[in-house]
């Protein structure tokens, strides 16, 4: 089955993962619409590059920690394309820092972005997906959605709470042509995780590529990072006609990370 003419909102696509998801699918023939902050120039070109790919493609810099930005979202999809076949939560932050002295406003706004936001996009698209017997919810979760790490209490919970609501929206989907996975990824290099490597180099005087081992190994046998191409190519076959009685998975793409 071909994907060409269908509609994907991507959360948190000027960048990193959403950027590699929101390149492969409008590879695929998928009409796009990117979100998130960045430079007007350069995200003007990536649209273009996008629409080399022969889609059309829109951009909007909805803030997504309320519930208000998120269905200004969904709408501005709406409005150009009339709807959306796959939606693709996917924006997200970090903070670290030890849970007693953790922020509350850090909290909320990780919560916000990162857990509120997936359920509103959700609830929105879900009604139109199952009139039209077809749609794909694919919510970028992460290593941390199956384990945990110090530091990282909102990140982590965000991601467990991620993965619930996939398995939620997967049972209230099923046999109806929606499908709801999560992707689980390891260490991928995006601007967030480079400035790590800068500052391990930095502060152990190290090689950038001695401190990139030191990062991965700490957690994944393999210490290669997976590409944000590679995500998009999970993603890709995740709208296929092969995976169409995939539902409800939390796939690890993580170098080996949760077999240990
Ligand atoms: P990134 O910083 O490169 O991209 C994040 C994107 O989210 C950007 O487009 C940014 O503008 C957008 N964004 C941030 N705040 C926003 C807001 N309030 N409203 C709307 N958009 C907002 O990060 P990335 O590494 O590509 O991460 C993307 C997703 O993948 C995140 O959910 C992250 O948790 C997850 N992830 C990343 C890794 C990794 O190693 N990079 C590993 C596992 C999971």
């Amino acid at each position: 089955m071909s994907l060409k003419g269908k509609t994907a909102l991507i959360t948190g696509s000027t960048s990193g993962i959403g950027m590699g998801i929101a390149t492969t699918l409008a590879g695929a023939g998928v009409n796009v619409i990117i979100n998130g902050f960045g430079d007007t120039t350069e995200i003007s070109l990536f649209l273009s590059e996008l629409e080399r790919c022969g889609v059309q493609a829109i951009y909007s810099d909805t803030d997504l920690s309320t519930e208000e930005g998120a269905i200004e979202l969904y709408k501005a999809g709406v409005e150009k394309f009339g709807k959306i076949d796959i939606l693709v939560n996917n924006a997200g932050i970090q903070h670290v820092e030890p849970i007693e002295t953790f922020p509350a406003e850090r909290w909320d706004k990780i919560i916000g972005l990162m857990l509120s936001a997936p359920f509103y996009l959700t609830k929105a698209v879900l009604p139109n997906m199952k009139k039209q017997k077809w749609g794909r919810i694919i919510n970028i979760a992460s290593a941390h959605g199956l384990v945990a790490s110090p530091k990282k209490a909102a990140y982590v919970s965000a991601k467990h709470g991620l993965n619930g609501l996939t398995k939620v929206t997967a049972l209230e989907c099923a046999n109806t042509g929606v499908t709801c996975n999560s992707i689980c990824p390891g260490w991928v290099l995006t601007p967030p995780v480079k400035e790590q490597v800068d500052v391990i180099a930095r502060d152990e005087n190290m090689s950038w590529e001695e401190a990139k081992t030191k990062l991965l190994s700490e957690k994944q046998p393999q210490t290669e990072f997976t590409t944000p191409e590679e995500i998009g190519e999970l993603a890709l076959f995740l709208c296929s006609d092969g995976a169409k009685n995939m539902t409800g998975a939390q796939m690890p793409i993580d170098g080996g990370w949760q077999a240990r």
